[in-house]
C-alpha cells in the first residue's frame, strides 16, 4: 500500500548540495572553516573577562594548514566578537578572506605573520594588553627580564633544575611592522628560551602547536609576571 501524505507533511527528496559535504570538526561538529573562529571568539571572551583585551585592545590568530590564519580583525571588542570580525590573511599578510568587506587587518598582524615565519610547527598566537605585562616591562635590564625559577615554567617547555631563563622585550615602536622586523631580526640570531616576548609598556606575546597550549602559555606568564610584581611588593616591605 502506497502511503500518503499531506503535502505539509511530505518528506521531500534532498537535493545533494553543497551543504552536505561540508566537512566539521568530529568532536565538535562545526563546519572545518569555522572552527579557528569559533575557539579565538570563545578565547577573546575569557582573556576579555580576564582583563587582558580591554577597549578592543589585543588580537589573537590561528593558522591553518594552507599557512594562512584567521586574526582578529581590527577595532573589535574581545568581549563580544562574531564570526563576521575576523579576516584570513596568507603569509604575506595579505588579506584573502574577510566576512565583513569593512574589516581591516590588526595593525599588529605582522606580528603574528612574522612568529607564524619564525616557528614553522607554531598554529597559534595570542598577543595581548594585560597590566601585568606592561608592569613587568619597567623591570627590564636592557632587553631581557629574569624570570623567578618556578615550577610553572615547565609549562612554557623549562625542564632545568632552578632554571635561569629570560623573556624577551622589545621597543614599541609607533610603526608595528618595526616591532616585526626587530622580532624577526633579533630571534632569527637568538632564539627565545621561552615562547613569549613583551614589548616594552605594549603587551605581551605567547604562542604554540595548538590552540590550547598557546591560551596554557598566557596564563602561565600571566602568573610568574603576577608573581614578579608580588615578589617586589614584599621585598620593599
Ligand atoms: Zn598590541
Amino acid at each position: 500500500m502506497t502511503r500518503r501524505f499531506p503535502p505539509q507533511v511530505r518528506p521531500r527528496k534532498t537535493p545533494f548540495n553543497k551543504q552536505h559535504i561540508t566537512l566539521t570538526c568530529h568532536e565538535c561538529l562545526i563546519p572545518m572553516n569555522k572552527v579557528p573562529r569559533q575557539i579565538l571568539i570563545a578565547t577573546a571572551r575569557q582573556f576579555y573577562q580576564q582583563g587582558w583585551m580591554m577597549g578592543t585592545a589585543g588580537n589573537l590568530s590561528i593558522r591553518n594548514r594552507d599557512d594562512s590564519f584567521w586574526i582578529t580583525a581590527s577595532g573589535k571588542s574581545k568581549g563580544q566578537l562574531t564570526e563576521q570580525d575576523f579576516v584570513r590573511v596568507d603569509s604575506e599578510g595579505q588579506v584573502i578572506e574577510s566576512p565583513d568587506p569593512d574589516n581591516r587587518p590588526s595593525a599588529e598582524t605582522s606580528i603574528h605573520q612574522v612568529i607564524y615565519s619564525l616557528f614553522p610547527k607554531v598554529t597559534a598566537c595570542y598577543h595581548v594588553h594585560s597590566i601585568e605585562s606592561n608592569l613587568v616591562s619597567t623591570f627590564a635590564v636592557r632587553d631581557t627580564i629574569a624570570l623567578p625559577p618556578l615550577e610553572m615554567l615547565k609549562g612554557l617547555g623549562v625542564w632545568t633544575e632552578n632554571p635561569q631563563v629570560k623573556i624577551t622585550i622589545f621597543e614599541n615602536h609607533l610603526e608595528v611592522p618595526r616591532i616585526a622586523q626587530d622580532i624577526s631580526d633579533r630571534f632569527t640570531q637568538n632564539p627565545p628560551e621561552i615562547p613569549a616576548l613583551l614589548i616594552r609598556n605594549h603587551g605581551v606575546t605567547v604562542w604554540a602547536s595548538s590552540p590550547t597550549a598557546t591560551q596554557n602559555h598566557l596564563e602561565i606568564v600571566e602568573y610568574i609576571f603576577r608573581y614578579l610584581i608580588a615578589a617586589r611588593q614584599v621585598s620593599e616591605w
